[in-house]
């Protein structure tokens, strides 16, 4: 197992596995979207796949893959195969926007895929088509209905809730009711330029006023689904959520089949529980997502020997950072970090 030096647990690697997407969301893109680092710049899938191996001889036992969003990258579905085969590893996981599963959910299924989350963060086309400057709600919900289909369990929702666009959290609410779906409320974070233009009335991707601390979204659903008569939400006991639990605080309503869920990453800190490394399109590992400090891993996947990659390994597990403090943006941006 590896520790970082904080004494805490090192089993997760999430992996961006491009900085590039089909869609622009207000808090994680500037409207012209970013420039493209070249594909040179970025790591190849046999270059990912020696990093993933030579981590999980260090104790990384769960992947996740994200971007950017990873289902634009061709070849996407061979490499979560070949990932799948590295001995030691539990799980790999997918983090997508879904406009793209209604092609690849079945063949990422049959390639070894554990499990799904989605983004979607409004079911209200309007909505959704300016939180995403320009996506298409349908495409987002085919892919949501794909996933179900095609038997990934569990399917979780990620929703990251933005004050300014008044998204109506009750519906999703209500979409975990009869549908194995799991809804998770993230907290709109700081990460990304805070001089880009971010969402309704602001300048910002990131932008304090927009935050909504997780105790407020949990008081917000409670009522809302309560005055529509399918409350109250209770607490699930940690241990009884779904499968990969992660950070979550979990909730049901009388008689639903899914689960309701809060992240907080800045309200209740989970810094304490962190088991995660990140590894960026472009070869960087970053061992927090606040922290803009970063280790290029990339030079020595190309040049290097295995013990110098496991060097620059365990330099990042060194100086992972205790807990974050900052609220006021990041160099780059959750696309180019990988979300
Ligand atoms: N494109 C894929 C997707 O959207 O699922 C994967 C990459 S995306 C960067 C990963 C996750 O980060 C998404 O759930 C997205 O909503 C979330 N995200 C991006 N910027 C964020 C921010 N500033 N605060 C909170 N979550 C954010
Ligand atoms: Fe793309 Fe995901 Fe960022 Fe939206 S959150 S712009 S889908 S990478």
């Amino acid at each position: 197992m590896a520790h970082d030096s904080h004494g805490r647990t090192i089993d997760y690697l999430r992996i961006s596995v491009t900085d590039r997407c089909n869609l622009r969301c207000v808090y994680c893109m500037p409207p012209e979207g970013i420039e493209w680092k070249p594909m040179e710049g970025i790591l190849s899938f046999e270059e990912i796949e020696r990093f993933a191996a030579i981590a999980v001889e260090n104790g990384i036992r769960k992947i996740r893959l994200t971007g950017g969003e990873p289902l634009v990258r061709k070849g996407l579905v061979g490499h979560v195969r070949r990932l799948r085969a590295i001995t030691g590893l539990d799980s790999i996981a997918l983090t997508t926007n879904a406009i793209l599963l209604p092609k690849y959910a079945q063949q990422l299924r049959d390639a070894g895929l554990s499990r799904v989350n989605i983004s979607l963060d409004s079911l209200d086309p309007d909505v959704y088509a300016e939180m995403t400057r320009g996506g298409r709600l349908q495409d987002a919900l085919d892919g949501l209905d794909t996933a179900l289909e095609v038997g990934f369990k569990p399917v979780k929702l990620n929703v990251v809730v933005v004050r300014s666009l008044e998204q109506d959290l009750a519906s999703f609410a209500k979409l975990a009711i009869d549908r194995p779906i799991h809804v998770r409320f993230i907290e709109y974070m700081p990460v990304g330029d805070a001089n880009a233009v971010g969402a309704r009335g602001h300048q910002g991707c990131w932008t304090e006023a927009d935050h909504v601390p997780s105790d407020e979204i949990i008081e917000t659903l409670g009522t809302a689904m309560s005055a529509q008569g399918l409350g109250p939400i209770e607490a699930v006991h940690k241990g009884q959520g779904p499968e990969g639990w992660g950070p979550a605080r979990y909730f049901t309503m009388p008689a639903s089949v899914g689960t309701l869920g809060v992240i907080s990453p800045l309200s209740r800190h989970f810094c304490g529980e962190c088991n995660r490394l990140r590894l960026t399109a472009d070869g960087r590992i970053r061992p927090c997502l606040f922290s803009d400090r970063e280790f290029d891993v990339k030079t020595a996947l190309r040049e290097g020997t295995d013990r110098e990659v496991n060097e620059v390994i365990a330099a990042a597990l060194r100086e992972k950072p205790e807990t974050h403090e900052q609220r006021r943006g990041t160099v780059r941006g959750m696309s180019q970090i990988g979300g």
